[in-house]
């Protein structure tokens, strides 16, 4: 069996109420990192996931690569979206226990990383407990150090968006390959993770409910998704 925590990125969309409905009916509880972007066109989506118990979490503004911003940058696109999720929050009635940040694109490697990291912190930010994560390529691109939220697991379900051919199959095919990210196959025993996949509308058009199809085979073949816990650094 191995265990994993459930991240879903870029929404809110049109589809998110079907997402959280169906994880809630896996008993399933995600984090969803939202940007600021969505969340003003789909505030009820948002509102929505939250009351039917998603953690909320800030994916940027726009979305940029946040190696090619400068950190006053970086930070504006933070903290305009912390306000948003703030109003979620607010309009949902649930008190916000957790700040968690993710970079778009996992671009993770600015030129003042070390600055950034400080800043999140010092606003509070929070991360998921990955003390279990025992994945070599985990430890050594440092993120057990950052107070950041990366994946070990990314479904890159996303690219059917531009290439259309890809199938169901290609992804589930993927999940056997031992290329990927992290050393340690999502599959493999006792190994621990933190699953990505993405609120697309394009996605769910090419691929109807690829959300259910992918997780529900997953589960079906040993992977147990648990709770979110977190970890402040000290
Ligand atoms: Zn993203």
């Amino acid at each position: 069996m191995s265990i994993a925590y459930l991240t879903m990125d870029d929404g809110p969309s049109d589809i998110t109420r079907d997402i959280i409905d169906y994880l809630t009916e896996r008993g399933i509880k995600p984090i969803f990192f939202f940007t600021g972007q969505h969340i003003e066109k789909k505030m009820e989506e948002g509102v929505y996931a939250l009351k039917k118990g998603a953690i909320i979490g800030n994916h940027s503004y726009s979305h940029p690569n946040f190696e090619q911003l400068t950190l006053e940058q970086c930070i504006s696109e933070v903290e305009k979206t912390e306000e948003l999720i703030n109003e979620i929050y607010q309009h949902a009635g649930v008190v916000r226990k957790f700040k968690l940040f993710r970079f778009p694109y996992g671009a993770r490697k600015l030129k003042e990383s070390e600055e950034f990291q400080e800043y999140l912190e010092n606003q509070g930010f929070c991360k998921l407990e990955d003390t279990h994560i025992t994945s070599e390529w985990y430890d050594r691109e440092g993120l057990k150090e950052g107070v950041d939220v990366l994946w070990t697991y990314d479904f890159t379900e996303y690219r059917v968006h531009n290439d259309t051919s890809l199938t169901y199959e290609d992804f589930i095919a993927r999940i056997y390959e031992r290329k990927q990210e992290s050393s340690e196959l999502l599959l493999d025993e006792e190994s621990r993770h933190i699953v990505l996949l993405h609120d697309h509308m394009e996605t769910n058009a090419v691929i109807p409910r690829y959300y259910q199809k992918f997780l529900d085979y997953v589960m079906l073949h040993g992977v147990t998704f648990i709770k979110p816990e977190f970890q402040y650094l000290p």
